[in-house]
């Protein structure tokens, strides 16, 4: 395989998670009788760029499908969220209803919503239908397609083009970032801005999040890897934010090269200093996360087995794709966690694919008090343990594993 960015062959191996079903794909009852298809899951680094990536080997196309199951807005904290950065873009850039807003990745709406109501237009482009269908119900335009060169031009073409340009969690999540990101230059206008939201690469390293690795995460991103890949198509970054969210993302915003009007802040600088610190750039950076990794998977492994042995019951909250990348990746089958709560009603009476744990509405977990819950969605994990108080009051406990194992 080569860079997807700089095309130079990679030779560097980040973390081998060996295999994995694709990560959202919730089996029915009968599909548990059928064969289950296992992709590859290894992690190469660029040496040259130190682009973080990972092989399509599951087609982008057949994983962001018709039986697509996440839900934006499903977080209450992550509503939260977009709703204060629609506060914030929309008087810093002065968005009125003469402006376009228009969101890569827009879901089911979650986000759009929130400049609909202070009547700023708004277009959303998805390529899950069943999401879209959702946004499109909520009266937010959508285009059901996947983005880059290709429908940027189409759009242009119908003289459509963003004031501000915006994608949450999607920047990694596209096999083609070049393709993605050339296509923002085209559907931009000469004096609009781009934020993008994405996990970042340090926080992955320093907490060993690697349950952020799957199939349809197929770059790990750097402020310093995303300002090249920006550059190299006429976008120039000036500003950057660390967010708490999804363990440390980061939000970047970006304009045309030429338009001089924006000035660079400097927190932009700073950051990309910070990365250079900690060695961002260099190869030795990346060497000892597997290590890290590899603990976390023996201490999960002996806490089951010693529950288990204890006859105590364990149970996990949260059927998302990172705990999905978590059980997998540990060996960890339905004989070992009995049930995982969810309030996703199209994951629920389903099961997790590879584990084949079943998922449940939260009244199983009231029902069946287990003795520990391990909390899967580690990012979230305040609200849930706000949420699942009440496990306390049969002598519950909660467990997590990013950054390290921890019982509480
Ligand atoms: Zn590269």
């Amino acid at each position: 395989m080569n860079c997807r960015f700089c095309n130079t062959p990679l030779t560097n191996t980040f973390i081998d998670l060996i295999n994995a079903p694709a990560s959202n794909s919730f089996l029915t009852a009968a599909q548990l009788n059928e064969p289950e298809a296992y992709y590859p899951l290894k992690v190469y680094t660029c040496h040259k760029c130190f682009l973080v990536q990972l092989d399509e080997y599951k087609k982008s196309d057949d994983i962001f499908n018709s039986e697509y199951v996440y839900f934006s807005s499903f977080s209450t904290s992550w509503l939260a969220h977009c709703k204060q950065y629609v506060d914030k873009v929309s008087a810093k850039f002065s968005l009125n209803e003469d402006s376009l807003v228009v969101e890569l990745a827009s879901n089911d709406g979650y986000l759009l919503q929130y400049f609909k109501e202070i009547n700023v237009p708004v277009l959303g482009i998805e390529p899950t239908a069943n999401t879209a269908a959702v946004a499109i119900a909520k009266g937010i335009e959508t285009v059901t397609d996947f983005f880059g060169v290709r429908l940027a031009e189409t759009l242009v073409a119908k003289g459509i083009k963003a004031d501000l340009l915006l994608g949450n969690n999607v920047l990694a999540h596209v096999p083609d970032i070049v393709d993605f990101v050339a296509g923002m230059k085209i559907l931009l206008k000469d004096s609009g801005v781009i934020t993008m939201e994405f996990p970042h690469l340090l926080q992955l390293v320093e907490n060993s999040q690697f349950d952020t690795i799957y199939h349809e995460h197929f770059s790990y991103l750097s402020c310093y890897t995303v300002k090249q890949i920006f550059e190299s198509q006429g976008l120039e970054l000036f500003d950057v934010e660390e967010l708490p969210t999804h363990g440390g993302s980061l939000r970047i915003y970006a304009k045309h090269q030429q338009n001089t009007a924006i000035e660079i802040n400097e927190r932009l600088t700073y950051l990309l200093e910070k990365e250079s610190l900690f060695g961002i750039d260099t190869v030795e950076y990346y060497n000892n996360f597997s290590i890290k990794v590899e603990r976390i998977k023996l201490d999960l492994l002996d806490f089951l087995v010693t529950q288990k042995k204890a006859g105590k019951k364990v149970a996990a909250y949260g059927a998302a794709a990172k705990g999905n990348t978590m059980l997998n990746y540990c060996g960890v089958k339905n004989d070992l966690i009995d049930f995982v709560v969810d309030a996703n009603p199209s994951k629920q009476n389903k099961f997790l694919p590879g584990s084949h744990i079943p998922v449940f509405s939260e009244d199983v977990l009231k029902a069946e008090k287990p003795d520990f819950v391990i909390i899967l969605p580690w990012n979230i994990k305040e609200e849930i343990k706000q949420q699942l108080s009440y496990i306390s009051e049969w002598q519950g406990k909660f467990v997590t594993m990013i950054p390290q194992f921890e019982v509480f």
